[in-house]
């Protein structure tokens, strides 16, 4: 019997209909014969409500009591929709992260999933019980709730599914799969019927909002071969009951790719902040001085690009930070400015950081001087550059978002004909 588990987002299940909704999807996967597990999230809205709750009680607060606080959305879908699947007939009952048990270190609001005990939901699924399992939380060292972050039921939908060796997870969301960027801005993006382990990590980490990072990061991990589709689909429409392939993305391994395009998608983040240090000394320990501190303040420097400054014998050294440490890191360069000795501290954070992603670009060279020449016909300043084997970043004023994103799809040719 093969098992799948389904996961339903905030906006899957924001009111008692998407609920009933949701049970339809459920019950098809029953009615076909799988041992289905299925995670969900809190109704839309209702996390950011009891966030707020505790920020208003006390801005500084024990975060295991905020975790107490916000696991609650989570709880209340859990026994809806198993209410909902008993209605319609469907053996089902609810499972919080505490009862399962989904253990997590000890990072309350950020932990991290350590291990599932998938026996008894083993047992449970396989004997025909839909196991409705309440994602974003799980059971910490300490005996206490824990969550994992915002997004955070993603993770545990994978977690659950590489616990049960499951043949796939299905993630249920407001859109019908990954496409090549975003169609809000390039209304000819395409949806991508797959998507590389690695190139989805790119993408999620580069700006694509559809996974959480940490969850894709876990189905590479794993291999937990992840389906992103609708849940708006009506449950029983014909590509949905297997008439036709379902309509989504699979995110699998590169192997299980037959067509591999150079360039598979263009993200783009505007969480970004630059820094530039001018007239730096050319000296050793320059660097250990500016980003050992930003390291030690859990900030995470992304590009970083250093040349010879104007009079030559000195540098520049400008990098990027995420925008909400800006403040902090500029904070921090001041606090240390005598032991890194430099001539002028500048910052700016309408920057945008475009990326081409691709695992084709391992065998193609030429792509990025492509990209270069693109941007610069357009007039386009590119202020920093970093590239791995798959992927190529550049850093532009936020103006030009649009007019880059657009000039680099049709670039690799992936707009709709
Ligand atoms: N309900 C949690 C949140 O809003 C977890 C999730 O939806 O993935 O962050
Ligand atoms: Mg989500």
């Amino acid at each position: 019997m093969s098992r799948l588990v389904l996961k339903f987002g905030g906006t899957s299940v924001a009111d008692l209909d998407r609920i009933r909704n949701v049970a339809c999807h459920v019950k098809r996967e029953v009615d076909a014969g799988h041992a289905v597990a299925v995670v969900v999230s809190a109704m839309a809205g209702e996390t950011n409500k009891l966030v707020g709750f505790c920020r208003d009680m006390a801005p500084l607060h024990d975060a295991r009591e905020y975790d107490s606080v916000v696991a609650a959305g989570e709880q209340v879908t859990t026994g809806l929709l198993a209410i909902a699947l008993q209605t319609m007939g469907v053996n089902a009952r609810s499972w919080l992260g505490w009862q399962l048990p989904i253990r997590t270190d000890g990072a309350h609001g950020a932990a991290h999933i350590e291990a599932i005990d998938a026996k008894l939901l083993d047992e449970r699924i396989t004997s025909g019980q839909v196991a409705v399992i309440a994602g974003f939380q799980g059971l910490g060292p300490d005996n206490r709730i824990t969550t994992l972050g915002r997004g955070g039921s993603d993770a545990s939908a994978v977690a659950v599914a590489a616990a049960l060796n499951a043949e796939r997870c299905d993630i249920y969301t407001d859109v019908d799969g990954v496409y090549t960027t975003d169609p809000r801005i390039v209304p000819a993006a395409r949806r991508l019927p797959k998507v590389a382990y690695e190139e989805m990590l790119e993408m999620a980490s580069l700006g694509a909002k559809v996974l959480q990072v940490r969850a894709v990061e876990m189905a590479m991990v794993h291999g937990v071969r992840t389906f992103v589709r609708s849940s708006f689909d009506a449950p029983d429409a014909p590509e949905i009951v297997g008439a036709n392939e379902p309509v989504g993305t699979l995110i699998c391994d590169e192997d299980e790719i037959v067509e591999k395009n150079t360039v598979t998608g263009i993200a783009y983040s505007k969480d970004e902040a630059q820094i530039t240090l001018r007239h730096v000394q050319d000296k050793p320990g320059v660097a250990a001085a500016v980003f050992g501190p930003l390291a030690d303040a859990n900030i995470n420097v992304d590009m970083i690009v250093q040349n010879v400054s104007e009079d030559g014998r000195t540098t520049d050294l400008t990098f990027t930070v995420p925008r909400s440490d800006y403040e902090r890191s500029m904070a921090s360069i001041e606090a240390n400015s005598e032991e890194i000795g430099f001539g002028g501290l500048e910052g700016v954070t309408d920057v945008v950081k475009v990326s081409v992603i691709g695992i084709g670009m391992r065998s193609h060279a030429g792509v990025a001087a492509q990209a270069f020449r693109a941007l610069a016909g357009r007039n386009i300043n590119i202020r920093a550059i970093t590239t791995s084997e798959i992927k190529i970043s550049v850093l532009i004023d936020a103006a030009f978002t649009e007019l880059a994103v657009r000039t680099l799809h049709s670039l690799y040719g992936l707009d709709t004909q």
